[in-house]
């Protein structure tokens, strides 16, 4: 039988064999029409944890009239991660929503607090809010609106915050700065001889990547890497778990 430094090479072997096949995780935007979804859902996949191959960058932003999903996998620290963000139509415009699909875990987990899932399939791991969610204004990440001022966007209205994101954990040290001001933004800009993604204003750029003008890194780093960090943590005791059981099966034979 192995002792416990044999254990660790197996169970080191394991994470590293789990690290290279990735993760999954798909994310779904919601929210009323013009609020700035698409732009969002472009800012991310065109900021800097994809800048080694940027994808369709320039292209303007169409209103989106049915859900779309767009799927990257990108590499952090030599994990790789599928991500796919789910865009969709603003509630309340005419355009069909028959796509939405209903899951019945969905369903329950819209009842209670919303929980993280890591499934192969295509559902989304962090359900659709479908309204304001008890106890989640605080939790709201709000979009600053189009024209206003990312450092004192308006307060939302209690019962409709402009945006709402559930998100994973209330732990999270990012949670305590929470509603974020972010701006999305398609287009780049050449500030000081850099490329930055920006939105341009009549009172200069407003780079989307820069703490000092708004917070989207600290919502993609909620989103993604700190999602990625849980997602080893399962795997480190998912494998372990499994790989304890296993063991302590055939120590019985
Ligand atoms: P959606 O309907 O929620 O998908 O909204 P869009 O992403 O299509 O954006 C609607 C309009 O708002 C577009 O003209 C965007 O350029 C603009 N917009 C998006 N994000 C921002 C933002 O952060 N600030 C400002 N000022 N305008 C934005
Ligand atoms: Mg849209």
């Amino acid at each position: 039988m192995l002792g416990p430094v044999g254990i660790e090479a197996v169970l080191d072997q394991l994470k590293i064999k789990a690290m290279k096949m990735g993760f999954e995780f798909n994310i779904m935007v919601v929210g009323q029409s013009g609020l700035g979804k698409s732009t969002m859902v472009n800012t991310l996949f065109k900021s800097k944890v994809w800048k080694s191959n940027p994808p369709g960058l320039g292209v303007p932003t169409p209103q989106t009239l049915q859900l779309h999903s767009v799927t990257h996998v990108i590499e952090e620290k030599g994990v790789k991660l599928k991500l796919t963000v789910t865009d969709t139509p603003g509630f309340g415009d005419q355009i069909n929503n028959d796509k939405w699909e209903d899951h019945p875990e969905d369903a329950a987990e819209r009842d209670g607090a919303p929980r993280a899932q890591h499934t192969s399939e295509g559902r989304v791991h962090l359900p659709p809010q479908l309204g304001p969610h008890p106890g989640l204004h605080q939790r709201a990440v709000r979009a600053v609106p189009a024209g206003g001022d990312p450092h004192h966007p308006p307060a939302p209205h209690p019962r409709h915050p402009r945006a709402l994101l559930c998100v994973l954990r209330t732990t999270h040290w990012a949670l305590d700065r929470i509603p974020f001001a972010v701006v999305g933004a398609d287009r780049e800009h050449l500030v000081d001889g850099r490329c930055v993604l920006g939105r341009k204003t009549k009172w200069g750029i407003i780079e989307v990547e820069n703490m000092a003008h708004c917070e989207f890194p600290l919502l993609r780093d909620l989103l993604i890497r700190s999602h990625l960090q849980d997602l080893k943590d399962i795997t480190h005791n998912v494998h372990y778990e499994n790989y304890r059981v296993i063991r302590l099966n055939e120590s019985h034979l």
